[in-house]
């Protein structure tokens, strides 16, 4: 069949299965899914596994122990093309019990609610059914390789799923990730890396009232040591530097023996972050009040995705289909999240990441999606995979 043939058949079978899509959607958000509900998570994981087999994808399911197993797929796997992975998560960062006050529900402006509904719930129903319109008409040029992970929204801090994702990345020709899409139609072709940092002042305490002069105050030491930290931000070149929590001290009538913050790092290259770990080490180092001592631990520094030319040729790519198929103009984004997308680049792959539904605030109770995009945004994927 001809691309162009293909694309209206499989235009028209998204059409025809707006109700179906509707109702996985509304199904999978109505599945609480928090990032540490192992249990949710794989109920999601469930669902989503039988409706990829339904599509004629191979699925497996890689079990992790703590938190959400990671569901992945291949369809397609004679096909002699190299393959396409399109990447989504079935976590959420909203706690059990939200879903009560936020249920699934569509409001008269066709804006979709509920918990995940944007980041990412919509995004696994698009995968779902561009690939039941592909199987359905027989798209014969690459295998495509589908990752579902169960843990992102902690960037696979406490599992194996980071590098597993990064195996089903490797030797892909494009990445597209269903991650929450913009309202001005952005895909994000870059994204910083993260890293949290732990500062911990150690003071000595005394009575407020009878023998302050014995005290030594960890807040009023890291409150000196927080200024200088946030000196560190670097907004215009990149480097997003944010104490974010904080955490001191007992009662008021008591000098501070502790104080804690925690920091979060955003940064474009390796470098650049080790530039500022070693400057936060320093300022850890220098006191200002004295006989206070600290110390600094930080999390693995996650991947990178930088802005390559690899995935500026991608972006193009799906905006000469968008053209074609007349979606409309698109625009390239770069932002602070991290995302599965970092693990791909870091394969070398060339990916566009944000292909989801359209929506706004997300991670908050007034995270929308814009419905009618749920269609749209799937007829653009099958589009850009056909054609690519
Ligand atoms: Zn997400």
């Amino acid at each position: 069949m001809e691309d162009r043939e293909l694309i209206v058949k499989t235009s028209a079978y998204i059409d025809r299965h707006r109700d179906e899509m509707l109702s996985l959607w509304e199904k999978i958000v109505s599945i609480e899914s928090g990032t540490p509900d192992k249990e949710g998570v794989d109920r999601v994981g469930a669902v989503l596994k039988d409706e990829l087999e339904s599509a004629g994808v191979e699925t497996a399911v890689i079990p992790m122990e703590r938190f959400g197993n990671l569901l992945t797929g291949v369809w397609n796997k004679e096909a002699a093309g190299q393959p396409i992975v399109l990447i989504g998560h079935m976590d959420t960062v909203f706690a059990k019990g939200t879903l009560e006050k936020n249920p699934f529900r569509i409001d008269e402006n066709g804006n979709a609610h509920g918990p995940g509904v944007l980041d990412m719930k919509a995004g696994l129903v698009i995968v779902v059914y561009v690939l039941k319109a592909l199987h359905e008409y027989g798209y014969g040029k690459r295998p495509i390789r589908v990752v579902f992970a169960g843990d992102e929204e902690n960037g696979h801090r406490q599992t194996n799923a980071e590098s597993e994702i990064r195996k089903l990345c490797a030797g892909c020709a494009a990445a597209f990730n269903f991650e929450t899409g913009f309202i001005d139609d952005g895909l994000v072709v870059g994204r910083k890396g993260s890293c949290r940092v732990t500062l911990t002042v150690h003071g000595v305490a005394a009575h407020a009232g009878n023998d302050p002069q014995r005290g030594r105050n960890a807040i009023l030491e890291m409150a000196h040591k927080i200024i200088e930290i946030q000196k560190l931000h670097d907004f215009k070149h990149g480097l997003f530097v944010n104490v974010g929590v904080i955490q001191g001290g007992t009662v008021a009538n008591a000098v501070a023996a502790s104080c804690e913050v925690g920091i979060d790092i955003r940064y474009d290259s390796f470098e650049r972050l080790e530039e500022t770990l070693q400057a936060i080490k320093k300022i850890a180092e220098t006191r200002t009040v004295p006989d206070t001592t600290a110390d600094v631990t930080w999390t693995k520094p996650s991947t990178v995705m930088p802005v390559s030319e690899k995935n500026l040729e991608l972006f193009r790519h799906v905006q000469k289909t968008a053209d074609m198929i007349g979606y409309g103009k698109l625009q390239t984004k770069k932002v602070g999240g991290w995302s599965d997308s970092c693990l791909a680049a870091a394969e070398g792959v060339p990916v566009v990441c944000a292909m989801g539904v359209k929506g706004a605030n997300n991670h908050s109770m007034e995270e929308y999606a814009v419905a009618e995009t749920l269609f749209s945004r799937a007829k653009l994927a099958l589009a850009s995979i056909i054609t690519f």
